[in-house]
């Protein structure tokens, strides 16, 4: 089983020069999907997790499955003005500009052992931003896992204080 036949590149999405990893065949394909989430599991070597917490919005598939399958409640993490009950919010840098992050105050209570997930760490501007939001909270941070890392971007410097495992790296 090679999960990065199930990555489909799409050149020039959402704009020009963009190569953009498609994960929709993954998702698709339920033996690559198991493979992929073992591998996610495995990397936490039996390491207690109180709660997943997933980002908006790709981060949300394999971040429910990883709760489902570590026995953790599920926190998504959303744009701004998408979540009902009180919420905190961090802020991070886009190209142009800046967006934020938001999570419900009630979310993580402090103390809880944290698995962060995304799809996707590229610059890393978004995974800094949830690392935020869960310390705001006392969350403590086990790992931050995807299923891809672009390497060349270094994302992984901006939460390198933190764990970091990914299913395959470009
Ligand atoms: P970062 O904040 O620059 O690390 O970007 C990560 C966020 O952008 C993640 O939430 C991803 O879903 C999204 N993202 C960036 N590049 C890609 C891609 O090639 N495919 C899918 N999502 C991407």
């Amino acid at each position: 089983m090679k999960i990065e036949n199930y990555i489909r590149d799409i050149q020039g999405f959402p704009k020009e020069g963009i190569l953009f990893k498609d994960i929709t065949p993954l998702l698709n394909d339920v033996k690559a999907r198991q493979e992929c989430l073992s591998l996610l599991v495995n990397s936490l070597n039996g390491q207690k997790i109180d709660k997943v917490v997933g980002a908006e919005s790709r981060g949300f598939f394999f971040g429910m499955l990883l709760a489902q399958e570590l026995n953790a409640g599920f926190v998504p993490v959303r744009k701004p003005k998408k979540l009902p009950f009180e919420t905190i919010s961090a802020s991070y840098e886009l190209e142009y500009g800046t967006d934020s992050l938001e999570m419900h105050t009630d979310a993580i209570k402090k103390g809880d052992r944290i698995l962060i997930h995304d799809d996707v760490l590229a610059t890393g501007g978004t995974a800094k931003a949830v690392c935020e939001l869960v310390e705001k909270l006392g969350g403590e941070i086990v790992q931050c896992n995807f299923l891809m890392e672009l390497t060349f971007l270094n994302g992984r410097e901006k939460i390198k204080e933190f764990p970091i495992f990914a299913v395959l790296s470009y």
